[in-house]
């Protein structure tokens, strides 16, 4: 089909779409606490004519916005949850809190969620004029930054009945993401002591902060003795208490164990539950623990990254104005950035050779210009609940430009453009990439056989859900 009118339409309504991403940018609710934010979503898509479900998997803020009917159905994720302590003025180079204390959103999913609705209608509006059929399904899909709400939605089969499931993320670049990501399991250790007089009667005392010392130097020497793309981190949620002349009765940890698989990090897991009942019996302590989420590592399905890499030429690069350049060269001097950009650049000299040039030696504030697509099997320690969506049903994902090139991660530059036109134009880009490559696969069925061919390989060995409990049922904090 003619992808014009996808972008068209796009335009036509960019102003709601931008509008959107703006009113969540204000609200920055954290994760699962989205109440405003899925409202806005929910009462814009009954506007534009999608058929709502809410509350999907029991979630609060999960739903779901529907249109078309018949096969192929394919799902467009949008994410909108915030960070906590990175409120941020926007459009300023000069890091200031909007509101002391406040959330911000540090990882642009304002700019996600609504890109991808923006995709769901342009769809939307070519299944109204003939110009495709099918279904196509915009999922609000909360707390990605801390409750893994996709992997609570995978649990109860939700994106199953898609042929394909599309994602992108805001970013310093654009380019399909390939490879593969960590499985990661969440989990929260709870010690029980006894409390006493830290001077007067420690014989009575049974220190539950020193259970989950002895915790932390166990796990400290299982590190040596893990496979190499392994990784365990921790924090303390409750130390006991503030005064060291008690003995305290209570400490809780949570831990996060990461593996390539699931199934590998369920077996690390295993050792981590034996050290944590060992530094229990230590100090004759009680040790008790319960999940909070887990997510599994992402199957990549490399011909429908072929189709985003298309349509991220096809859909009009953003051209930006030297307000723009010169804003985004302002925030650019606020951090310090060595990297070139792109997920595969460091590994690929050629690619190297080429992101140098095109980056100016990496000195260019925005990137301009699209890397070129190449699989890769590359694997990511970092850990995303898209890779339970992939597990489900073939699914892929490119970043687009929106930020600063160098830009850290959850940072309040982040949250500083977030609200600017560079981001705006960001926005309608990824929105156009998503419609172009959704169309493609609606309009081509040995194009979706070849994506459920190669997805029947990578995902024979079925989903191994990585949460034990139903949200509902109070895995989460
Ligand atoms: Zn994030
Ligand atoms: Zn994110």
């Amino acid at each position: 089909m003619d992808k014009t009118h996808l972008y068209q339409t796009i335009e036509d309504k960019s102003k709601i779409f931008t509008d959107l991403s703006d009113r969540i940018w204000a609200l920055a609710e954290l994760s699962m606490e989205e109440i405003h934010s899925a409202d806005a979503y929910i009462e814009l898509l009954k506007e534009l004519g999608f058929e709502i479900t809410e509350q999907i998997a029991g979630i609060p803020t999960a739903f779901s916005g529907r249109f078309g009917s018949g096969k192929p159905v394919i799902g467009i994720l949008g994410e909108f949850d915030a960070l906590s302590g990175l409120s941020q003025v926007p459009c300023s180079a000069e890091k200031q809190a909007l509101v002391q204390g406040g959330n911000g959103h540090g990882c642009g999913h304002n700019l996600l969620g609504a890109a991808s609705l923006a995709a769901a209608y342009a769809i939307k509006e070519a299944i109204c004029s003939d110009q495709l059929q099918g279904t196509v399904i915009f999922y609000g899909c909360p707390g990605e930054e801390g409750c893994a709400g996709k992997t609570f939605m995978a649990r109860e089969g939700i994106f199953a009945e898609l042929d394909a499931a599309l994602c992108w993320h805001p970013g310093d670049v654009n380019e399909v993401t390939t490879g593969s990501c960590a499985a990661c399991l969440q989990y929260e250790y709870s010690f029980r002591g006894l409390s006493a007089h830290a001077a007067g009667d420690p014989e009575n005392g049974r220190s539950a902060l020193d259970a989950a010392e002895l915790m932390n130097v166990g796990v400290q020497f299982l590190r040596e003795h893990m496979s190499k793309s392994a990784s365990i981190h921790y924090s303390y949620s409750d130390p006991g208490g503030l005064s060291p002349n008690v003995v305290q009765p209570t400490a809780k940890l949570i831990y996060m164990v990461r593996e390539r698989t699931v199934r590998q990090a369920k077996q690390l897991l295993e050792r981590v539950h034996k050290i944590a009942q060992g530094a229990a019996l230590m100090t004759e302590t009680a040790v008790s623990w319960r999940q909070i989420d887990g997510t599994s590592n992402t199957l990549s399905n490399t011909v429908i990254e072929q189709v985003l890499s298309e349509n991220l030429q096809q859909a009009p690069l953003p051209a930006y104005t030297s307000e723009e350049w010169c804003f985004a060269q302002q925030l650019k001097d606020t951090f310090h950035s060595t990297q070139l950009p792109g997920q595969r650049t460091e590994d690929d000299p050629k690619l190297q050779a080429y992101v140098r040039k095109q980056t100016q030696d990496g000195t260019k504030a925005l990137n301009d210009f699209i890397l070129p697509y190449d699989r890769s099997t590359a694997f990511n320690p970092g850990s995303t609940d898209v890779g339970d969506v992939s597990w489900l049903t073939p699914t892929a994902q490119f970043t687009a430009v929106t930020w600063v090139s160098g830009s850290p991660g959850h940072s309040w530059q982040n949250v500083s453009i977030g609200k600017s036109s560079i981001a705006h134009k960001g926005l309608l880009y990824a929105a156009k990439v998503l419609a172009g490559a959704t169309a493609d696969m609606m309009s081509n069925s040995k194009l979706l056989n070849e994506i459920r061919d190669e997805f029947s390989v990578a995902a024979a060995d079925g989903y191994d859900c990585p949460v034990e409990y139903g949200y509902k049922d109070g895995s989460q904090i």
